[in-house]
């Protein structure tokens, strides 16, 4: 039977190790930066810097990588199911530690627990699918191709890997590539966000009590020095990156251009469409849970809202009247729904918005500045905000905003919703409201999104599906995680074998054929 560990004490082990500064952790254990450079991790309810976070040099990057390339033979090594056994201790230990995990992520994200568990829950069913890893790596046999010749198909891991990662998911988005990549043997270098760090470190300390081998999984701390070494470094084989688009374009061009396989999924701008014969209590609810859960800070947020005809008065209705209701406040509050943004920079971008979309002609129907923690508090607070008549020219629509800022565009037909999704430059999440089963399939066929939701509004895949944007929400060929993930962290080998008696050979010069 598996051995699992106890269950640690609780937030105060994690954060008392983590209380003044977040390492490097290199070769199985915390390694303090030597660069000189460091930057603040604020705590987003109080505004306060909570702790300074190690920003590594290219030197500390390059250690992690001789450290990760060293561990990769005997990882590659280690047998199938080994590493299954591994993964399963893995995937019960992070489940054992989640309050743990999800402490460190309201304290440094800001998100409320509710939403810091729902991100680790769906963080683990990533590592619940590389469980699965036999059945995934499983090649094909291809038997007498021709008269006494065998072909198979064997996928291979990479080597050494990486994965750069954004604020908004802590412990979600690295466990969408760490998982399949060193289930698949591949040795993993993580570089989280400089903005919430601590989770890495929770995160490597069980990967090591699971039996993960030291330097198969590494965490660089920084910023963009250690991104651009990642980018070059030779003996880095592939680049997972979630984050903006600009960075994620930057990403790929660079990784590519260095001979890297890259996959960079980029920002978002997800629409979600509202029928006249939708269910306008439920769209409103969905809209409001979608629009304002975890601050809207999520890459699968519903941004925008097309309502259809004559749905548009009684859905704005219904939005206006739930948005009392949400309850803003401290993740230290179980009573709040809806926290802080990640810094006071990013909430006072969002603020701006509630200015530059009336200056364009829009209508502020809800202003999240008049929110009293708005107003009164140091932390980043912002209340829910929603913004009526937006057209597609305006800075609220063009830009991600990322944050609690819900904005409704009001079309005649449901012809001119679709032109409007389709000609947005991001694909990543959709949603259509509805009751009619023509005008969803019509919806799902002709939308240009990587994901989509059928009376779902953040129709975030399962890991057992791969998660992946269209048009500026990614680039690269392969979505991450699930059979796409297993897919990046593996390259295909083809064996074509025979096994002839002595004697029956003779010398060809055509090309070999088969039949
Ligand atoms: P970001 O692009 O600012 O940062 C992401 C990562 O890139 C971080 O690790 C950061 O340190 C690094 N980075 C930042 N600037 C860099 C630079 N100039 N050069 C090199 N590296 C740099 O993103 P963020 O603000 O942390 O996260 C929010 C963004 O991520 C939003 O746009 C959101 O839509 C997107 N996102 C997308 C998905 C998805 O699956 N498509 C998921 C989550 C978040």
């Amino acid at each position: 039977m598996t051995q699992v560990a106890e269950p640690r004490s609780g937030l105060d082990a994690a954060t008392a190790i983590e209380r003044d500064r977040v390492n490097h952790w290199i070769g199985g254990r915390r390694v303090a930066g030597t660069s000189g450079r460091s930057g603040p991790v604020y705590d987003p309810a109080t505004g306060a810097v909570a702790r300074e976070v190690d920003f590594a040099s290219v030197e500390e990057v390059d250690a992690a990588v001789a450290v990760a390339k060293a561990a990769f033979p005997g990882w590659r090594a280690t047998s199938v199911s080994k590493r299954t056994d591994i993964m399963f201790r893995v995937r019960n230990l992070v489940d054992q530690h989640r309050r743990e995990l999800a402490a460190l992520l309201t304290a440094e994200h800001g998100k409320v627990p509710s939403d810091a568990l729902g991100e680790i829950a769906r963080g683990i069913e990533n590592l619940e699918f590389a469980t699965g890893i036999p059945q995934h790596l499983k090649g094909g046999f291809s038997e007498q191709a021709s008269t006494g010749v065998d072909v198979y198909q064997i996928r291979q891991p990479l080597g050494v890997v990486a994965g750069i990662t954004p604020f908004n998911f802590p412990a979600m988005v690295p466990m969408w590539m760490f998982a399949n990549a060193i289930a698949c043997a591949n040795t993993f270098i993580l570089k989280p966000s400089e903005k919430d760090p601590s989770a890495s470190i929770l995160m490597a300390e069980l990967l090591q009590e699971a039996g993960v081998p030291d330097g198969v999984f590494s965490v660089v701390q920084g910023d963009k020095v250690a991104v651009d070494r990642i980018l070059e470094h030779p003996d880095i084989a592939a680049v997972s990156f979630v984050g903006s688009t600009p960075i994620a374009r930057y990403i790929y061009e660079t990784g590519t251009k260095n001979g890297k396989r890259v996959q960079a999924l980029g920002g978002a701008k997800n629409h979600m469409i509202v029928l006249p014969d939708a269910d306008i209590d439920m769209a409103a609810d969905a809209a409001v849970s979608a629009g304002y859960g975890s601050a809207g800070e999520r890459c699968m947020a519903i941004a925008t809202i097309i309502a259809v005809g004559e749905v548009a008065d009684p859905l704005v209705e219904a939005i206006k009247a739930r948005l009392p209701r949400v309850k803003v406040g401290p993740g230290t509050d179980p009573s709040a729904e809806m926290g802080p943004l990640v810094t006071r920079q990013h909430r006072d971008k969002v603020a701006s918005y509630l200015d530059s979309g009336p200056a364009q002609g829009a209508t502020v129907v809800a202003d999240g500045r008049e929110h009293p923690l708005y107003k009164e508090s140091e932390g980043f607070f912002l209340g829910v905000s929603l913004i009526d008549n937006v057209t597609p020219q305006m800075d609220c629509y063009r830009d991600e905003i990322f944050g609690p800022v819900l904005t409704v565009m009001r079309v005649k037909t449901y012809d001119e919703a679709i032109k409007i999704i389709n000609d947005n430059p991001y694909g990543n999440g959709t949603a259509i409201f509805t009751r009619d089963g023509g005008a969803a399939r019509q919806f799902q066929f002709e939308v240009n999104a990587g994901m989509v939701g059928i009376n779902v509004p953040i129709p975030v895949p399962v890991a057992y599906y791969s998660f992946g944007g269209w048009k500026n929400s990614l680039f690269g060929d392969l979505h991450m995680y699930g059979p796409e993930g297993i897919q990046f962290y593996t390259r295909a080998k083809i064996v074509t074998s025979r096994w002839p008696d002595p004697g029956t050979s003779k010398i060809d010069l055509g090309f070999p054929r088969t039949r």
